[in-house]
């Protein structure tokens, strides 16, 4: 029975950890499972300064807290281990890890997140965190009076470099085609704000600085001329991915390989909830996470106290 939990929680970003945390506090027997290190995103963020009560704590310090908030009420976290495998069909869930060790349970929430596209550019990942950003609500603040660039030409590029005018002095707009893929009025906000230019059909082949990005090469895709140009911060939005590619087959994904959920994180198995950057959304913050966590653990809680009534 050792191996046995109410509920198995996949995935110790801000959503498991939330769902650990809510579960454990209620008596619910906990085990979150986590491939890699625990806190997810969170870890990669060098400051969060929008968590509500917190004024500013380094991602590394807030995972931690919710790591230990999560123990001291009793859950088990197993991190850094490969899942290999998912049944989740029946009454009882089971989650083989490493290929020899099963774990059952009665319910499982599904918080595995998800990770930005990267261009795959020469010295993206020195300079992630130190120049370059994938949020600008969580990183914008951060380029005031910058001179900054947005990749992208999708609603989410143009979106966010209209919102980043708030903060830089310059956004230059840097994308791959000769015309943008987002909605028309999203593309007009952009052309009217004196603080964007656009460079069309170019792409980022290589990111340089020392300690902090200071400028990047730029290639034109038509003619094949190579510029550098000096930047204080680069913002990447050329999509989304979800890590739910293990899932692909078990649980309803959408077109974009989100997890669909009602309102209160069911998914389309009985006893199988889901939470976070996984599950189809707009807004992917930690807040949002934690709000999403908070619901799959009470709904995963009603769950496993519906099946002991019923027994
Ligand atoms: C650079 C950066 C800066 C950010 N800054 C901010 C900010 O300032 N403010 C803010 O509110 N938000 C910020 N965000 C967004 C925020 O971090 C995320 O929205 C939030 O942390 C998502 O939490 P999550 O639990 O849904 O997913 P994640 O944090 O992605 O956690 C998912 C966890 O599941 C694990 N996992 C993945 N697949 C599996 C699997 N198959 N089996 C088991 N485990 C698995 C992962 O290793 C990870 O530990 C930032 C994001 C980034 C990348």
């Amino acid at each position: 029975m050792d191996n046995h939990f109410d509920v198995i929680v996949i995935g110790a970003g801000a959503a498991g950890l939330t769902a650990g945390i809510y579960l454990s506090r209620a008596k619910v027997r906990t085990l979150i499972l986590n491939e890699g290190a625990v806190g997810g995103q969170m870890v990669l963020t060098h400051e969060i300064a929008n968590y509500p009560g917190v004024h500013s704590i380094s991602g590394y310090e807030l995972a931690r807290n919710m790591k230990t908030q999560a123990q001291n009420f009793g859950c088990t976290i197993k991190s850094n281990l490969r899942i290999t495998s998912f049944d989740l069909s029946g009454d009882v869930k089971k989650i083989t890890v490493n290929e020899k060790d099963i774990y059952t349970s009665h319910a499982v929430i599904i918080s595995t997140g998800g990770r930005s596209r990267t261009i795959g550019a020469v010295g993206e990942d020195t300079f992630k965190g130190k120049g370059i950003s994938y949020c600008a609500t969580c990183d914008g603040d951060f380029f005031q009076d910058k001179d900054i660039i947005v990749v992208g030409g999708g609603n989410s590029a143009l979106e966010e470099a209209v919102a980043l005018t708030k903060y830089a002095s310059k956004v230059t707009v840097v994308h791959q085609f000769d015309h943008f893929q987002a909605f028309s009025h999203y593309v007009d906000e952009a052309k009217k704000n004196p603080k964007i230019s656009f460079i069309m059909e170019t792409a980022i082949t290589e990111f340089i600085g020392s300690e902090k990005l200071s400028s990047v090469r730029l290639k034109n895709l038509k003619t094949g001329d190579i510029m550098a140009m000096n930047i204080d911060g680069v913002f990447i939005f050329i999509g989304y991915v979800p890590n739910t590619e293990k899932l692909e087959g078990i649980i309803e994904l959408n077109e974009w390989k989100e997890i669909k959920v009602d309102a209160v994180m069911k998914t389309n198995l009985p006893g199988v909830f889901a939470a976070g950057d996984s599950i189809a959304k707009k807004y992917r913050q930690v807040t949002t996470a934690v709000a999403d966590g908070t619901i799959a653990a009470l709904s995963a809680a009603d769950y496993i106290n519906n099946l002991i009534t019923r027994s």
